[in-house]
């Protein structure tokens, strides 16, 4: 671990968590479940957050070596206690290791500029890291799976998820119709990792334009 990464986090140590959502908070939909053992100092709605496909080939992780995602990875479970910051679970029992947070990307789409600009990272359980991907719970068929969590977590009414699931999935389609550039500045102030963005513009195929709009947010 590099001296500035370490000065970072005993910097970061005694602060309290920064996660921002990256979806307005509607107050109807905050109304999340009481878990004894969660470590956030005010609740998170647990909200989808599925990321334009003309951006799934440079993430996070594509920009750092190992070792600095792993750095930047534990500094994350660290922060959190390795508890997810949304439910409080340790994620143990919902698989078979020790401790089983994830690290979660939170990204800010700006539709003035088409940036896409990293805001934070968060130490997610696997149940609530599926809901957070959920064009990917589509794709495995897991989506039922997801959208019980997402009303058992945000105590929605079924109304409430169906209109989430439906909404998110229309963000993404339209999100996905164009390039965005990549913003890690993110990395720089939190970890003193520069990082040089290599982003190539992807070119969507008609196939696959059609394909995305007739994408449908239940998987029937
Ligand atoms: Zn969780």
């Amino acid at each position: 671990m590099t001296e500035e990464f370490k000065a970072h986090a005993a910097k970061r140590k005694s602060q309290k968590l920064t996660y921002r959502n990256p979806m307005p908070i509607n107050d109807a939909l905050t109304n999340t479940a009481k878990l004894s053992n969660a470590v956030m100092d005010q609740p998170h709605p647990l909200y989808t957050e599925l990321v334009p496909k003309t951006c799934w080939l440079s993430n996070v992780r594509d920009h750092l070596t190992t070792k600095e995602w792993s750095e930047v990875k534990d500094w994350c479970y660290k922060r959190s206690q390795y508890r997810c910051e949304i439910c409080g679970e340790t994620g143990i029992g919902q698989r078979s290791r020790k401790w089983n947070v994830e690290a979660h990307e939170v990204w800010h789409y700006d539709e003035s500029d088409l940036s896409q600009t990293l805001i934070g990272l968060v130490s997610l359980c696997p149940a609530c890291h599926e809901c957070k991907h959920y064009g990917r719970a589509l794709a495995i068929g897991i989506d039922a799976k997801v959208r019980y969590r997402l009303k058992i977590i945000n105590k929605w009414t079924w109304a409430q998820v169906y209109a989430h699931c439906e909404e998110s999935v229309a963000t993404y389609v339209k999100r996905s119709m164009h390039n965005w550039t990549l913003n890690l500045d993110y990395l720089k102030e939190e970890f003193g990792l520069n990082v040089e963005i290599h982003r190539v513009p992807i070119i969507l195929e008609d196939e696959v334009v059609q394909t995305l709009k007739t994408m449908n947010w239940r998987n029937e």
